[in-house]
Formats: structure tokens, sequence, C-alpha cells
């Protein structure tokens, strides 16, 4: 009997909520397709409804009936920390295991070498990068994730994180909480986005939604990528192209950081960098915490360089309750929560199932959520992660 295992964040602190909820929304809206015409996940069935809180232990990510209704055991863990974790103990005789970048299984060379029977990992979200993929090249483990899931979702929260800094709402925000009204302290660091020069450092599936949604604030929008965009695409945004992340932080007064996680873009944003950008920069990474180095962020907040710094993401994840970014000057950081929104749950949810229907039957997994297939790069995963250098397009 094939086993799943399923790593997902905790329940929340009061219980998994009924659904529908007394103070939420009912609905969520029925879209057409992605945008560009990519095509939602369209798997066989569902068994929950859209607007359900699917990615913690008790959503299960909808899939228990599915799977034991075709006879296939299924573990659920939130434990994933350290060797004792359920998740290590699990992992041993697991055919599949699955789990959400938010809350990542890591898939380290040490636990794969235990997975004796692992023939696929699925992120249910956008990036691989807990999963150590040359390993699982070597292994020949099947990777996917479900690509487009939740861009869309991501790209509002980097305008929204932008703008947050930005106007300095978290200050004012608690000033109101607190009963107060002073409107010095709460204005005396607050700008207009309008008029600013915003840098996009990768232009892919999130970072050009983040241009498309900013282009109407009046901004100058600045980008790099290891490809440069169509000419009449530029033009319809104004985007400007820089040939280097160097050369583009150079030009900007907010950086947005929406590159994968690759050995290129690890500790990207060091202190040699900051120290290049205008004085009073801000920084908005909802992409990999990894992509900035830590202590350098700290510094720059610290010395005015930065005038604050907005992420998602963390390395590791959960981070400890130490960690420097939690308390640093000017913060405005969430808890990777830009891409599991609820609508965003419903569609890697429904992405997740179309994976394992297809694995389950024999049938290929869609080229654009393979990452890895058969000890080889794949599909999406032969663009995005694969080391080589990749042609012009
Ligand atoms: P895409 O693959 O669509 O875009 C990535 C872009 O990065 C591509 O345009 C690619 O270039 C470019 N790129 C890759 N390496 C470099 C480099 N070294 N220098 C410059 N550009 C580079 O991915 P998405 O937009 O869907 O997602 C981006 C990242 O966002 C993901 O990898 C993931 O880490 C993160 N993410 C975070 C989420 C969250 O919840 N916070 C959810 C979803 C994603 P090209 O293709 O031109 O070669």
């Amino acid at each position: 009997m094939a086993k799943v295992l399923l790593v997902l964040f905790p329940d929340p602190v009061d219980g998994y909520p009924q659904f529908p909820r007394d103070d939420a929304r009912d609905t969520i809206p029925a879209l057409p397709d992605y945008p560009n015409g990519h095509t939602l996940p369209s798997p066989e069935g569902t068994d929950f409804v859209p607007g359900q809180l699917l990615g913690s232990v008790s959503g299960e990510l909808g899939l228990r009936a599915y799977l034991e209704g075709a006879g296939r055991e299924l573990v659920v863990t939130s434990d994933k920390e350290g060797e004792g974790s359920v998740f290590d103990r699990e992992l041993v005789d697991a055919d599949v295991i699955i789990s959400q970048p938010f809350w990542p299984a890591y898939l380290t060379p040490e636990r794969l070498a235990k997975a004796k029977n692992l023939k696929l990992a699925v992120t249910a979200g956008i990036g691989s990068d807990h999963v150590d993929l040359d390993t699982a090249n070597a292994l020949g483990i099947t990777v996917a994730e479900v690509t487009y899931s939740n861009s869309i979702a991501v790209a509002e929260h980097a305008v929204m994180q932008i703008l947050v800094l930005v106007r300095d709402f978290v200050r004012q925000h608690e000033i109101s909480v607190d009963g107060g009204w002073n409107i010095a302290d709460a204005v005396e660091r607050s700008y207009d986005v309008e008029g600013l020069d915003v840098g996009i450092f990768a232009a892919g599936r999130i970072g050009r939604a983040v241009a498309e949604r900013l282009a109407p604030f009046g901004v100058r929008l600045h980008y790099t990528d290891r490809h440069r965009l169509p000419a009449e695409y530029e033009e319809q945004y104004g985007l400007t192209f820089h040939e280097s992340i160097e050369d583009l932080v150079r030009h900007i007064d907010v950086l947005t950081v929406h590159a994968p996680l690759t050995e290129q873009t690890r500790g990207l944003l060091n202190d040699e960098l900051l120290a290049t950008m205008r004085r009073g920069s801000y920084i908005v990474n909802p992409a990999r915490g990894a992509i900035a180095d830590q202590d350098a962020v700290v510094r720059a907040l610290d010395s005015g360089q930065l005038a604050g710094y907005a992420g998602d993401v963390w390395d590791p994840q959960p981070a400890p309750a130490d960690h420097p970014w939690r308390s640093m000057a000017h913060n405005a950081m969430t808890t990777h929560t830009s891409g599991a929104s609820l609508p965003s749950q419903a569609k890697y949810a429904a992405g997740t199932r179309e994976i394992l229907e297809d694995w389950f039957a024999d049938r290929p997994i869609r080229p654009e959520y393979l990452i890895v297939e058969g000890g080889h790069y794949a599909g999406t995963g032969a663009h995005s992660y694969a080391q080589q250098e990749v042609a012009a397009v």
C-alpha cells in the first residue's frame, strides 16, 4: 500500500475552524484561468470547499478521502524538526512526501538517503529549494510543484509591503490601536510611493505581476533578469532594464525581490551590495530569506542605509523566536503567508491532487509542474533550477 506523508503547518491555536465561519467570507471568486491563459489545476475531483482552510494539519489539503478511498495510507503531521520528529520517523517508508514552502519539510541529502521508498516529492505551492534537488536527481526521485498557484497572491503581498513600508503603516496602526492620536509621530517617516524608482529583481511570473500592479502608482519601474523582456512589454509598463543587480540597486528607492533561491542568488543582498543603494532605500523580499544576508540587513537598518525591510520569507522556517528580523528596526515582516491565502490554498490543493492522480495512474505530470524527473531537471525545473547556462529567449 503506497504511503503518502503530508507535512502541514499546525492548526490555528484556537482549533480548526468550522466552515463557513461567521467572521470571514463564505466564498472566493471562481477564476476562469491564471493570467496569460495558463490553465488552473484540473484534477478529476476535489473533496473540499474553495475558501476552506486546507494547509493546516486538519485541512489535510483535502486529500484524505481521495487517498484512503483508493487504498493508500495517509500520514499527516506538522512535527518536522529534528531526528525524533514524526516527519523523520515516517519518511523512512513513505512513497510520496508533500509539504508547503511556508512549513517546508526539508529534504536534505541525509533524509533523502533514509527515505528508501520515496519516489515523489510534491511542493504544494511554488519553490522547491527545501528539497536537495541534486540528490533527488541522483536518486531518481520526481519533484513537482504547483506552478502559478500563488503567484498573484505573492505579487499582491509585495505591493502591499511596499506601501506598508513607504507610508510607514505599521507605526500608524500601532498608534491607533494604542489609543493615541499624535499625527506627528505617525507621519514623521511617511512618504508617498508616487514618483519613486522601484526595482524588480527577476521579472518572472511574480515579478511581472508586481510590475503590472505597480505601474498605475506613478512610479518609475526598473528591473533586472537573466533575460530581457520584449520591448513592447517594457514600453507598456515603463520598465527600464539593467544588466545586473549591481547596476539596478544604484538607481532605485525600493527593491522588490522575486528570484528563486539558487547558488547564484544565495546571500546576494550583502553588506557590499546594500552599501551601493541610495540611502534610505526599502527592500521587500517575498522570494526566499536566504537571498538576503540576515545580519547585513540588520546593520543597514540600524545605520539608516535602509529605511525599511519587509520580507515574507526567512531562513530557516519557522524562524526561531529570537530571530533578529522579528525585532529589527523598521521591519514589516510577515511569517511566509503571502502565498498561503485561502484562494491560493484552494489552487495548490487542487494542483497537488492533480499531480497525485497523474502519478498514481502512471500518466505524465504536466511539464509546468515538473522540477525533477528521471534523474534530470525537467519542465519548469529545467528552466528555473538547473544551473546550466540558459539560452536567451
Ligand atoms: P519564475 O520562475 O516565474 O521567475 C523567476 C525569475 O527569476 C525568472 O524570470 C528567472 O529568469 C529569474 N532568475 C533566476 N535566477 C536569476 C538570477 N540569478 N539573476 C536574475 N534573474 C534570475 O518564478 P516565480 O515568479 O513564480 O517565483 C519566484 C520565486 O518566488 C520562487 O522561486 C519562490 O522562491 C518565490 N515564491 C514565494 C512564494 C511565497 O509564498 N512567498 C510563493 C511563490 C514563489 P529567466 O526565466 O528569465 O531565466
